[in-house]
């Protein structure tokens, strides 16, 4: 009988000469049934790859970029594979309204935009989504390497939503504070009523703690990224199932059997 060989996808990586760009680079050319087919960086035209046999690009590059390069990806009708942060709501619901779109090219593509490929911080998500009906207050401190342009980032601004989901869910009340006064920023930032601080600090890569407390006691959840490669197991996970998952879907844990 013969072996059953999987179809090889060819890949192009947006942003490849950046630190991520250039390790996923690296992955996907180590993997079995994965062609690093395209290297696209700063200035190359990304509509060039409609009709090229790329199947799925990679994007890890600047949050003033990224939803064009999608954009242009969806246009294209190759399955995209988001990891750059900075997305907000409405950028999402654009992307959404495209994707629905019944162009001849975007028909049936996929879209992953995932705020952290890391498993450590996907399920940190979950895990803090689960913890947070059963606790008054929740804070969220995110630290990272001091070159990362956006903050918060990515994945502290989807781990307070999903807090803030599972406390209006269950519904529980705004988290209690007290402060009257305040220098700009010692509260952090507020996302959907969960704040939010950034750490900045040499040394550093992608780390994050979130803090849960009742009275008397205190849960604390920490994943810490402290190299790149923590990202590309997730990030060949999602480049081999995309196409099997047409539209749009925010959080690795959406490809992932979590239930
Ligand atoms: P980087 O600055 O090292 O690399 C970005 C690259 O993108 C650069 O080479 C730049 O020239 C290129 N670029 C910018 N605009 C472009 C465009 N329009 N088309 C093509 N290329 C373009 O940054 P980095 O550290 O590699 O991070 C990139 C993004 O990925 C950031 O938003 C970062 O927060 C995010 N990130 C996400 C994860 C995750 O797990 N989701 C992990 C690490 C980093």
């Amino acid at each position: 009988m013969a072996d059953h060989v999987s179809p090889e996808i060819r890949v192009a990586v947006l942003g490849a000469a950046g630190r991520m760009g250039s390790t996923v680079c690296d992955a996907i050319d180590a993997a079995e049934y994965l062609t690093l087919a395209q290297r696209l960086d700063l200035g190359d035209d990304v509509s060039a790859l409609a009709g090229s046999g790329t199947c799925v690009a990679v994007d890890f590059t600047a949050p003033t970029s990224t939803e064009a390069n999608v954009h242009a990806l969806i246009d294209a009708g190759v399955h995209a594979v988001v990891g750059t942060t900075g997305w907000n709501s409405d950028a999402l619901d654009r992307v959404r309204e495209h994707l629905a779109q019944d162009g001849p090219r975007s028909r049936g593509t996929g879209v992953l935009i995932a705020p952290n490929f890391a498993l450590s911080a996907v399920l940190a998500m979950r895990f803090a989504a689960q913890a947070a009906r059963f606790f008054e207050s929740a804070e969220v401190v995110e630290l990272h390497h001091p070159n990362k342009l956006d903050a918060p980032s990515g994945t502290a601004v989807h781990t307070a939503q999903g807090i803030a989901a599972a406390r209006a869910h269950a519904g529980l009340g705004p988290i209690p504070d007290a402060t009257e006064s305040a220098i700009e920023g010692a509260r952090g930032a507020d996302v959907d009523g969960v704040r939010v601080h950034s750490v900045r600090l040499r040394g550093l890569v992608a780390h994050e703690e979130v803090l849960f407390g009742n009275p008397g006691e205190q849960l604390t959840i920490r994943t810490d990224s402290f190299d790149r490669s923590s990202f590309l197991p997730g990030v060949l996970l999602a480049v081999r199932s995309v196409a099997d998952h047409p539209g749009l879907s925010v959080g690795l844990d959406t490809y992932l059997d979590l239930a």
